[in-house]
């Protein structure tokens, strides 16, 4: 007998196309107190396209990534976001446009995975609550998670936790997307699942720039890759360019020592 081929457990669900905007870094200098951190970093990434910054501990790479949402204020050079300067906007306002995830995912652990993703819908953007947890629900689903929506954070692995995380950071329609080592406090099993994630909103046309320990995805995913050391970009260029022609001895070495 034929069994009818269910259409309902192969459909794909339409994912809406992402308006990635550009960013640019103009000699982006950053300290703390009298130390500076970074030193006149300069960085173009095209709307919708994937950079992945790479370097050892220590070289500045969660610092550049706070000054372009302003979770520490740059000291000088600039960040242009659509061409226009971020520096002296709101904030609040800004963090609405450039979405973040962290190593550690930050959720509220009292509230659901829903309500995690809702929260900053109503309480940042005023949407009334019934819609903001109406598009919670959508943006789960988007990251594989319909299924998990009124779990609380504790019964959801690591890698559903950052599921959430990313999902929330999207529910805000961010034009760009930084993600600070998202994979490296995930178990080894998870971190393939939240890589696959990350590059998929890459292909839906989404503007990323990733700090990441991963150097198969920074190969793979990656239109540009960024090498900093010591506070600088010392080499930037295709991932072909910088993983099997490394210019520099510095690159070379950080190499041969993460490959
Ligand atoms: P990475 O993310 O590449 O490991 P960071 O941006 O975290 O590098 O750090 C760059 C430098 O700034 C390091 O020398 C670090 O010790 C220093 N640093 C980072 N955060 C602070 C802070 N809050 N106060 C003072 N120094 C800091
Ligand atoms: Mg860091």
């Amino acid at each position: 007998m034929n069994t009818p081929i269910s259409t309902k457990s192969t459909a794909v669900q339409e994912v809406p196309a992402f308006h990635g905007s550009s960013l640019e870094l103009r000699n982006l200098t950053m300290a703390y107190g009298d130390i500076e951190v970074l030193r006149n970093v300069s960085l173009t990434v095209a709307p919708g396209t994937t950079t992945c910054i790479i370097g050892p501990s220590g070289s500045g790479k969660s610092t550049l990534l706070r000054g372009i949402n302003r979770l520490h204020e740059p000291k000088s050079g600039d960040v242009l976001l659509a061409g226009d300067t971020i520096l002296g906007t709101n904030p609040d306002t800004l963090r609405t446009r450039i979405g973040m995830v962290f190593q550690h995912f930050n959720l509220f652990p009292d509230h659901t995975a829903e309500e995690n993703v809702a929260l900053a819908l109503w309480a940042v953007k005023g949407m009334p609550k019934a819609q903001a947890m109406a598009k919670a629900r959508q943006r789960l689903a988007e990251v594989g998670l319909a299924e998990r929506a009124d779990h609380r954070p504790r019964d959801l692995s690591g890698g559903q936790q950052q599921r959430v995380a990313i999902a929330r950071a999207l529910a805000m329609e961010p034009e760009v997307m930084l993600f600070d080592e998202a994979t490296s406090a995930l178990d080894p099993e998870l971190v393939k699942g939240v890589l696959n994630l990350m590059a998929g909103l890459g292909r839906r046309g989404m503007t990323m720039l990733v700090v990441t320990h991963e150097m198969g995805f920074a190969r793979k995913v990656a239109d540009q890759v960024v090498f900093m050391d010591e506070g600088e970009v010392v080499e930037a260029g295709t991932p072909t360019q910088l993983f099997d022609n490394p210019r520099s001895e510095r690159l070379q070495r950080f190499l041969s020592e993460v490959l």
